[in-house]
């Protein structure tokens, strides 16, 4: 071989090299992305929509964290961001949660260690 050809391999492998890595970081910082997209949507099967607010000593309450903005007929969880289309279907998401305050303290608890985990709280 010539002294040019030898430049000439050991170039086209360097280059190679370079688009080779470039697309495998490409490729993984797509998949990161979706990943965490998935995990977010699942928070939204997860997440109580509601709190506990203590009304005296020894009784509480569940507040609902969905709201309707004027205008619109939609409800939205300010927690998740779930969006839900009228107040039957507000009260069917809440009614196994208020009927069992320990579903409630179970869902919230995987609530806050996913959103730790997905670092958005
Ligand atoms: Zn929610």
């Amino acid at each position: 071989m010539i002294w040019w050809q030898i430049l000439l391999i050991i170039l086209l492998i360097v280059f190679g090299a370079i688009v080779i890595r470039l697309s495998f970081n490409f490729d993984i910082n797509r998949c990161l992305e979706s990943r965490r997209k998935i995990k977010i949507e699942q928070l939204k099967n997860i997440c109580p929509h509601c709190n506990i607010a203590y009304v005296g000593k020894n009784n509480f309450s569940y507040e609902s964290f969905f709201s309707s903005r004027p205008g619109t007929i939609n409800w939205r969880c300010s927690q998740c961001d779930l969006i839900v289309g009228s107040k039957e279907d507000v009260d069917s998401l809440m009614e196994p949660l208020q009927k069992d305050p320990t579903l409630f303290l179970e869902r919230k608890k995987r609530f806050v260690k996913m959103a730790r985990k997905l670092k958005l709280c």
